[in-house]
């Protein structure tokens, strides 16, 4: 499961943080968690961009949303973009909250700096989609910081599971 922080909602966004959970498709449990949290600059000098909504949107979410997002150190971005990589190497699927966001964003970001997105595009999953089909489920109480990357993302794949249960659908 992959979450995104970004400075814009369209394709072309500059990515503040990146969440990546590796989870058990069958029992849902949290294998490993990983935050990344990227350089700026390299990705605004290569066009990538941010908007005045989101900016403010930002400027009204919780302090510790904001500096998990933007305060601390930020790791260059090549070495980001290879240690994702190497995260999502030979995964069975790349979830994301909603076919245009996270997954496309980050194949995006890569294209940027001139790379291929390291993982096939026909394992791109929706968590969004199956969330709404479920339509009338149980959803797990949130833990953890609101667009945390990597907090959103463990969330995410609680109401997955709940989601799968619901639908008595199995994933791989
Ligand atoms: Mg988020």
């Amino acid at each position: 499961m992959v979450d995104l922080e970004t400075l814009d909602t369209a394709t072309s966004a500059i990515v503040l943080t990146v969440g990546i959970v590796a989870f058990d498709p069958k029992t849902f449990a949290t294998l490993e968690r990983h935050h990344f949290v990227l350089q700026l600059a390299p990705q605004e000098a290569r066009g990538r961009t941010k908007s005045q909504d989101t900016m403010k949107w930002w400027a009204q979410q919780s302090e510790e949303a904001r500096t998990a997002a933007f305060g601390g150190a930020r790791t260059p971005i090549e070495t980001a973009l290879d240690e994702i990589a190497e995260v999502l190497f030979n995964t069975a699927g790349v979830w994301g909250n909603g076919a245009s966001f996270d997954n496309a964003i980050l194949a995006d970001l890569y294209r940027s700096f001139g790379r291929q997105q390291p993982w096939p595009f026909y394992l791109d999953r929706c968590f969004r989609t199956i969330r709404s089909a479920a339509n009338d489920f149980d959803e797990p109480p949130r833990e953890g910081i609101h667009h945390n990357a990597m907090h959103d993302a463990v969330h995410q794949v609680r109401v997955l599971g709940a989601a799968c249960k619901h639908l008595n659908l199995e994933i791989r």
